[in-house]
């Protein structure tokens, strides 16, 4: 199969790899499509180091069940399925404690097991969670609602009228619809002027309500001298990258009301 392979920080290459084989329990997905996000730079960059080089990243990915390993029904095979891609032990100290994240065998795709950049991948079935036929646009933008999803549920507190939203990234972007289908009146906030613009234009263009809205620069001024915040043109790139992603994001919000009723 063809992937893409990170050969050493700041460099990926498309090569020819053998296919992966699923093993007792796993599935082979045919790979439809993948996002990037912030851990995969940090991978790509080398701030977080590959287990080995050449390495395949990408871990928010989707894709159709193509073959599946000993213990799998083989019904699977032909479901469009999204990757979970953290598999936490639910045996360790941390996982009995609640904290999966912190597990200390905890398996992530495209961090310490082969990622979802290539043509085939294959992860635990309990992973590969099958899904409605929706456009490849919003399956690719399951993983990180559900990181929201999640956030919010995590709260354990009821949600308060009004919130701000510090940072419209892809993340941003869906906390903020998120919390607009739950009827939180929404502030967003980002250094990136054209990022507030197009939130606001999104939402509006969402379903013709534009309730959210950008507050002073203050807060961003302040951010941006604490944490060192990288020049405008860097970020204006950044902001180009995510733009394609969020347009999509923007078009989740009646998909998540339904889901924001059961999670
Ligand atoms: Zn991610
Ligand atoms: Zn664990």
């Amino acid at each position: 199969m063809k992937a893409a392979l990170l050969v050493e920080p700041g460099t990926i290459v498309i090569d020819e790899v053998p296919d992966p084989e699923p093993g007792p329990g796993e599935v082979r997905i045919a790979v439809g499509g993948v996002g990037l996000c912030g851990s995969d730079m940090s991978v790509f960059s080398g701030r977080w180091k590959a287990p080995a080089y050449p390495w395949i990243m990408g871990h928010e990915a989707f894709g159709v069940v193509e073959a599946v390993g000993p213990g799998v029904p083989p019904e699977r095979v032909g479901q469009t399925v999204v990757v979970e891609p953290n598999a936490s032990c639910f045996t360790c100290e941390q996982c009995i404690r609640g904290w999966t994240s912190a597990c200390v065998r905890r398996q992530s795709v495209g961090m310490n097991r082969p990622g979802a950049l290539a043509e085939r991948l294959v992860v635990p079935g309990r992973l590969a969670w099958s899904m409605p036929e929706l456009p490849a646009a919003d399956l690719v933008c399951v993983e990180p609602t559900t990181v929201v999803l999640a956030a919010l549920r995590r709260l354990e507190a009821p949600l308060p009228d009004a919130a701000l939203v510090v940072g419209l990234g892809g993340q941003g972007l869906v906390m903020s619809l998120a919390l607009l289908a739950r009827g939180v009146a929404v502030s967003a906030e980002d250094l990136n002027r054209d990022r507030v613009a197009f939130a606001v234009r999104s939402r509006g263009a969402a379903d013709g309500q534009a309730t959210m809205a950008a507050v002073s620069t203050s807060l961003s001024t302040r951010w941006a001298r604490r944490h060192r915040w990288p020049s405008r043109s860097a970020a204006s790139r950044s902001a180009a990258r995510c733009s394609a992603w969020a347009s999509t994001v923007a078009r989740w919000t009646s998909a998540l009301r339904p889901w924001s009723a059961t999670s």
